[in-house]
């Protein structure tokens, strides 16, 4: 390319709009069919990959610095001030060491998280379709580079700015480049010189969206050099982690905090003016009571639940795009699911063909072109059946997809599965679609969608012209006059073929009829209107797709969860009742779109509640159906792949995109994607969704009660005047070593065993509920009575320091054993699971004994936070403290569950 990628010598960018196709393919040194993978790996290197500069992150040094700017950390450096006027050196230096320690864990975690996110979101690249060496691949659109030849239908991104050379009906939403909010049409017409961006339309950019038509173009710049890439818009980074959950916790730790600040200044003054304490050690009890009792690390670890989640759902191939999502996800009460690939496997096979009066059974496996063909059980020859072989040259010729043999033999196909079905049909019956396509090439396409139910392609044949059209049975018997009769056409037999028909649909196979009409060879291009008469029907055919025996099993774990699951499907009511019926759906009734559009809004809404089954249905009933069920107050998740799609992922409440065969529009309006397009991964992230409201849920259970006993215990010992049972630095350690240890071993718990058994949570429901509140308030109260009740008995005997250092692995104890009991809210942890079945929660239990041994006994530990060594009958207070809270706290659960939830 003499001129580098789209700048001149001179530095001016060129103006492709203004350049004939033919000009443009030549500057760029390539053609119609695409580059060779070899010459498209040379560019790769020269260009680079095709990707948009990202949004620079905040510098590390200020995100680390973040975790300094709030209240307590302000309220601990002022305390540190004091600490060093009053001449307390060691804890300044203590009380630092713990600011800083808490700014780096925060930091760390909140690092781990994000990249946890940031890898998440790199998993859903987009991928363009390509010609290279001639044949369409699909790959990432990173790979590209100038002179590949792209393939454009709805729903796609464009994978890179395009110099149009082929367009069918090509609209193109371009509101992110201009703003202008109404599809443009395309052409290949060249515009002029001067066209602003909005005119050039014989030019597809770079993130603009196909909303109808198919188009091919070459690939005229890519990455910073495309137009979106030179006016600096920057690829989205990942949003802060958050939901609207989280953000409801953060205001109410927000509240709390505001009211612990209040009260530690009504203790400052009370202490100062009431108990005549010194000021400065007043101030110092004050603080220790706000960072004891603000549950400053709870946004972090509730992140933390949030990312790990997340992450585990990404494992189980169903990709969070909008972290509110998992929110929604715990409450889904109705799952709309797709059949074709998402329930059922979409690895497709033809079984049965119907000519006008021959039923061929059809063998072979797979995709791979070997079998046979069988007339009442016995083999016949199929290439000496004039009408099967019109039929398998039909459904060949009238196919986009290809099969591919890969290093092993294994036959794959690349495109839409069914055709690729066809195709392996065609072959069985010795026909080569390649070798047809040579003698009768490609005039003109009428794409498959799914409104029209059918697909079209115009042929030259000798000095005529041939149409073949594929499509949904009834829809094509419609248009049908005639019926092809080994070799002459006669008048159609259409209550034959119904018949024909409802046996094959009633097996579940998906039947798909094959039509023809001759035209003139002045016949170029075609319309819908060219196929509403003369024309022949050739045959149908019966494919096989068989469910996913793990959507089957998650289906049932669904259903168990109180999960309704809707069938929505395009393919024929007979078919789509044979397979629900092996979902165990309920199939007395299928509704069709067009039992849809007869029914007013009200008595839909009635309908879509009670019916599980929904045929011959287009995307804008998949709309109406999330809207009627959600008027009925259902949660409802929406499974969905094409462009059309999009309004109702958009509108449900859970939007599900297909990861392969999905569109980037779909996964775009989509909260959630599926990396493997199956059922299955939508049950496993309903289940992760439940798990980590559960584990936030837990989370907060376990820290209020923690925290609110620390508080009680200053507050008591101010109010009475007793001397402060723990010292406002022995504080900061319990804080900092429980928050990295026991807080966090919650927020990452597995699934528990029962999580799928449960109804869905209720939506609105308040995360802490009265049950909790109740339980916070009696083990705060129990802490504090015991420590009290401890303190005081060691300190007549062995003195303060003493009992203060039993006082603290007393806290920690009672801490460790409350993480026990707040493995489960309400069911008994006295099993094998419940004390052993979470690793984190063993590895936090003993890093804390480790810690609090160190704590105890080392000397330096000893000079910082004022310890002393305990004795062993001194332990034996301690877990006999910790040990009877928790029994207390698993017979409360008992008798509740006996009691209030019998
Ligand atoms: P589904 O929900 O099962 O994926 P679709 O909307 O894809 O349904 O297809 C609806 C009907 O359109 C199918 O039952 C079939 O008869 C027909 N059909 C599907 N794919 C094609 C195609 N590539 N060419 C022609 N007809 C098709
Ligand atoms: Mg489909």
């Amino acid at each position: 390319m003499a001129t580098g990628n789209g700048k001149s010598r001179t530095g001016d960018f060129i103006a492709w709009h203004a350049l004939s196709t033919r000009d443009a393919l030549e500057r760029l040194q390539t053609e119609h069919t695409g580059l060779s993978a070899r010459d498209a790996a040379a560019r790769l290197r020269r260009f680079g990959p095709n990707l948009l500069p990202e949004a620079p992150r905040r510098p590390a040094w200020l995100r680390f610095l973040a975790h300094f700017h709030n209240v307590l950390v302000y309220l601990l450096i002022a305390a540190a001030a004091i600490t060093v006027s009053i001449g307390h050196y060691v804890d300044a230096v203590v009380i630092v060491a713990v600011v800083v320690v808490n700014a780096v864990i925060g930091f760390v975690q909140e690092g781990r998280a994000e990249a946890a996110l940031e890898a998440i979101r790199k998993m859903l690249s987009p991928q363009a379709a390509v010609l290279r060496d001639g044949r369409r691949l699909t790959l990432d659109a990173a790979e590209l580079v100038p002179g590949d030849v792209v393939l454009l239908e709805p729903g796609d991104r464009v994978p890179a700015d395009l110099r149009l050379l082929h367009v069918k009906g090509l609209e193109i939403d371009e509101a992110v480049l201009t703003g202008e909010s109404l599809p443009v049409g395309k052409q290949v017409a060249t515009v002029g010189h001067d066209a602003a961006i909005g005119d050039r339309a014989d030019l597809a950019f770079f993130g603009t969206l196909v909303t109808r038509g198919h188009a091919s173009g070459v690939v005229v710049e890519t990455g910073p050099l495309t137009e979106i890439g030179r006016i600096g818009t920057l690829i989205e980074g990942i949003g802060t982690v958050t939901t609207p959950l989280l953000r409801r916790v953060a205001r109410f730790g927000q509240g709390l905090a505001a009211v612990v600040l209040v009260a530690s200044a009504a203790v400052f003054a009370w202490g100062v003016l009431v108990d005549r304490f010194p000021m400065g050690d007043m101030f110092l009890a004050a603080v220790g009571l706000a960072v004891a009792a603000i549950p400053e690390e709870l946004p972090a670890i509730l992140t933390i639940a949030l990312a790990f989640g997340v992450e585990r759902m990404a494992r189980r191939h169903a990709i969070v795009r909008r972290l509110p999502a998992v929110e929604a996800l715990g409450s889904v009460t109705v799952i709309c699911s797709d059949k074709t690939g998402t329930l059922t496997r979409n690895d497709m096979v033809v079984e049965e063909v119907a000519t006008d009066d021959t039923l061929y059974r059809i063998t072979g496996t797979g995709y791979t072109p070997d079998g046979g063909v069988l007339v009442e059980n016995g083999p016949v020859d199929g290439a000496a059946e004039p009408a099967l072989v019109e039929l398998a040259r039909a459904s060949g010729l009238c196919s986009d997809a290809r099969l591919r043999r890969d290093h092993n033999g294994d036959w794959h196909v690349e495109g839409d599965p069914m055709e690729g079905a066809l195709l392996a049909f065609a072959a069985k019956v010795g026909i080569d679609r390649d070798e047809d396509s040579a003698v009768m090439p490609r005039l003109d396409t009428i794409p498959f969608e799914s409104e029209s139910q059918l697909m079209a392609t115009l042929h030259r044949v000798d000095d005529g012209g041939v149409i073949y059209v594929k499509g949904a049975p009834e829809r094509l018997l419609a248009l049908c006059d005639r019926q092809r009769d080994r070799v002459r056409d006669e008048r159609i037999d259409l209550a034959m073929w119904h018949r024909r028909l409802e046996d094959m649909t009633a097996a579940g196979e998906r039947v798909i009829a094959v039509a023809c009409r001759a035209v003139p060879a002045s016949l170029t291009d075609m319309e819908f209107g060219d196929l509403e008469e003369g024309l022949t029907m050739l045959g149908l055919i019966g494919l096989a797709d068989p469910p996913r025996p793990e959507a089957i099993s998650a289906v049932a774990d669904c259903r168990a969860a109180g999960i309704r699951i809707k069938m929505i499907t395009g393919d024929h009511p007979e078919t789509a009742r044979a397979i629900a019926g092996r979902f165990g759906l309920s199939t007395d009734e299928v509704m069709t779109g067009r039992d849809f559009d007869l029914l007013a809004p009200g008595e839909l809404a009635q309908r879509a509640a009670e019916i599980d089954v929904f045929a011959r249905t287009s995307p804008e009933h998949k709309l109406r159906l999330v809207e009627a069920l959600q008027n009925k107050g259902e949660i409802v998740a929406m499974t969905g792949d094409g462009v059309n799609d999009a309004p109702a992922l958009k509108r449900a409440d859970v939007g599900v995109a297909m990861g392969i065969k999905g569109s980037e529009a779909a996964k775009e309006a989509a909260q959630i994607v599926l990396a493997d397009d199956n059922f299955a991964s939508i049950a496993k992230a309903v289940q992760q969704g439940r798990t980590i409201y559960e584990n936030i849920r837990k989370s907060i259970a376990f820290m209020l009660p923690t925290n609110g006993g620390e508080a009680m215990i200053v507050i008591g010992a101010i109010l009475v005047g007793l001397p402060l049972p723990i010292t406002p630095i022995q504080i900061l350690w319990i804080n900092m070593v429980t928050t990295v240890t026991l807080a966090l071993a919650l927020a990452v718990e597995p699934a528990e065993a029962d999580i799928m058994k449960r109804p869905p949570r209720p939506p609105g429901e308040p995360i802490i509920g009265a049950y909790l509140i109740w339980r916070t308030a009696y083990v705060s109260v129990l802490m504090t009575v015991a420590v009290f009740a401890l303190f005081i008995h060691v300190e007549s005997d062995n003195g303060l320091d003493h009992a203060r250092s039993l006082a603290v692995n007393v806290i920690v104890a009672f801490e460790a054993a409350y993480l026990f009991n707040s493995r489960f809210v309400r069911r008994s942890v006295l099993s094998r699971r419940g004390l052993f079945g979470s690793v984190p929660v063993l590895v936090a239990v003993a890093a804390v004994v480790v810690l609090q041994l160190v704590f105890t006994y080392v000397p330096l530990f000893q000079t910082m936070f004022d310890t002393r060594s305990l004795s062993l009958s001194d332990w034996g207070l301690v877990v006999g403290a910790a040990g009877g809270l928790f029994l207390i706290v698993e017979t409360e659960k008992l008798l509740a569950r006996r009691v209030l939830w019998a």
